[in-house]
This record gives structure tokens, sequence and C-alpha cells, in this order.
């Protein structure tokens, strides 16, 4: 049977005898399991290494506390440090702006990015009551533009209609237009994706976003492509100032590690997290939840 990180912890240190504080031998031996299970959930290395650095500073020297057993004590020393670098409270996405509130989704071909566009439209629109446009802003792959149009009904949300020829950066500018004459509160831009990061991807990326001013900036990231993941945040950030990350296919294996990783490496909240490929698979981030999945 496979022993989850907890128990582990456990087995190792309530072997000791009881000494007053924890000693720094106790605490490597523990860290050992630690980085391993955080490897194993496909945490990036400096990831790994900062958190058992940070894990060490709290745990050498602390008290054993009377009422737990040590091992107890270093799984929650574990657990509170994994909720305070994964962001101690959920967020949400911010309309606090005047409307109409533009939301850009950038991210990869195949994380998800057109789904969750229309799973946050519908969320918008069910939860909080707003009037929401989507627009596909993706001119090579007419397909994609099709797709969001067919979420769009799906889920009961306009999405502008399609006029050939145009760049992204004018489909941007006329669903802002459409959004104002229209009354709409949110704009959703759905933007192209490629497999890679590449160059032209982010130069147009980059052009809407000045073009538009979006009050949010998603990155949806597939929570799946683990160490990946993180380089792909890194350089969304870099290029394009992420406001949010979107972490998709939550329900699959991962253990959750990327979500460690790109809320490290960004410095940038976990927003959401997409747990199925239905419209209404979309959930808020808890970072408790996640802390106990890489404990196992
Ligand atoms: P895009 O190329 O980034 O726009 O990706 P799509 O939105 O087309 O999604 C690619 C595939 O991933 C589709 O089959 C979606 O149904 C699926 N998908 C998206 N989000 C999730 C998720 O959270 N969980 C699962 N299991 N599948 C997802």
């Amino acid at each position: 049977m496979f022993e989850g990180l907890s128990d582990k912890l456990s087995s190792i240190l309530n072997g000791l005898t009881r000494r007053g504080a924890l000693t720094e031998e106790d605490v490597n031996a523990a860290l050992r399991e630690v980085r391993r299970a955080l490897l194993e959930a496909d945490v990036a290395l400096e990831v790994v290494r900062s958190f058992t650095d940070k894990v060490r500073a709290r745990a050498v020297g602390a008290e054993v506390v009377k009422s737990v057993s040590p091992g107890q004590q270093v799984v929650k020393i574990v657990h509170d440090q994994l909720v305070e670098m994964l962001g101690a409270d959920a967020e949400v996405i911010s309309l606090n702006a005047v409307p109409p509130v533009g939301i850009l989704m950038v991210g990869l071909q195949g994380s998800g990015k057109t789904t969750t566009t229309a799973k946050i439209a519908r969320r918008l629109k069910d939860r909080e009551n707003r009037k929401v446009l989507m627009a596909s802003l993706d001119t090579r792959r007419p397909a994609a533009m099709e797709q969001l149009a067919v979420l769009g009904k799906q889920v009961g949300v306009d999405t502008l209609p399609i006029v050939a020829g145009q760049s992204a950066v004018q489909i941007a500018r006329r669903a802002m237009e459409a959004a104002r004459l229209g009354g709409y509160d949110v704009v959703m831009l759905d933007t192209a994706g490629r497999v890679t990061v590449d160059e032209a991807l982010m130069v147009e990326a980059a052009e809407v976003r000045t073009a538009t001013g979006p009050h949010e900036v998603l990155l949806v990231a597939d929570a799946l492509t683990g160490q990946d993941a993180v380089n792909t945040a890194r350089a969304f950030d870099q290029r394009l100032g992420v406001t949010g990350i979107v972490l998709t296919r939550m329900d699959g294996d991962a253990r959750g590690g990327a979500a460690l990783s790109m809320r490290a490496v960004t410095g940038k909240p976990i927003k959401l997290i997409g747990t199925g490929e239905k419209v209404d698979a979309l959930e808020e981030f808890h970072p408790s939840r996640v802390a106990n999945r890489i404990l196992g």
C-alpha cells in the first residue's frame, strides 16, 4: 500500500525517545522524506529546496508539545508551511474596476484555456449575475473560435461574432467596444495558445494587453505538466504580468506539486482550479486541501 508522507514522518519521528526539543538530526531525517514526497508530487527542485529550508528553520529547536507526538508536530509544521506557500487565503477573480472589466486568458494550447474561459464566464453569470461577453482571439485556428462559440451557447453566454481577416488586437478592441455599447459587465478575451511558449505568441498577447488594459490576466496551466508548468508560468508572468493562475486537470493524478511550484515561482495567487471537462467543473482553490493532498 502507498504510504503517505504523514505516515512516513510519524514512523520516523515517533521512534525517537522524547527529548525536549526537535534536534537538527531528527528534522533532517524527516526532511529527507519531505523532499522525496515533494519531488514525487512534481514540485520544482528550487521550490523543494526553499521549502525544506523554511521547514528546517521552523522545526529545529521547536519544543515538542506534550499533547502530540514528534511526528504529528512535524507533520503540522510541514502542513502549515505548505499552506503558507500555497497562499493562505483563497483569492477570487476581481471585478473591481469600471465596466466592461477585461479578463485576458493566456496559456499554452491544450492547457484548457478555452474551456476555462467558458467555465469562468458561466460562473460570473450564474453566481454574480454579470453580463459577460467572450471573444476568441485565435486567428490562426478557426476551430478554436468555433469551440468558444459552441461553449458560449452551452453556458448561455454571448460570444463576439466572428469577422474573418481581423487581427487579434482588432478583435480585442471590437470586443471591448461591443461590450461598452451592449452594457456588458465583463469581457473575457481568449488569446491564442501555442504548443510551446513562443515569441510571436507573447508579442501578440502583450499587444492585446496594451490595447485593452485588462483588469485580470489569468494564466491557465495544466496541473499534470509539473515542472514544465513552472517554466511556462515564469515566461508568461515576465512578459504579461499575470494577476492570477487557474490550474486545470486537478481532477487527474496530479498531487498538487504544480500548484506549490507555480505559486512559489511567480508569487501569483492560484484563483481557481479546473476539476473536469464539464463546464461546471471549476472550484475555488483551497490551500489546505492541496497541502493535505501533498501530505497524502
Ligand atoms: P486550450 O487549447 O487551452 O483552449 O484547451 P481546451 O479548452 O480546448 O481543453 C483541452 C482539453 O482539456 C479539452 O478536452 C477539455 O475538455 C479538457 N479540460 C479542460 N480543463 C479540464 C479540467 O480541469 N479537467 C479535465 N479532466 N479536462 C479538462
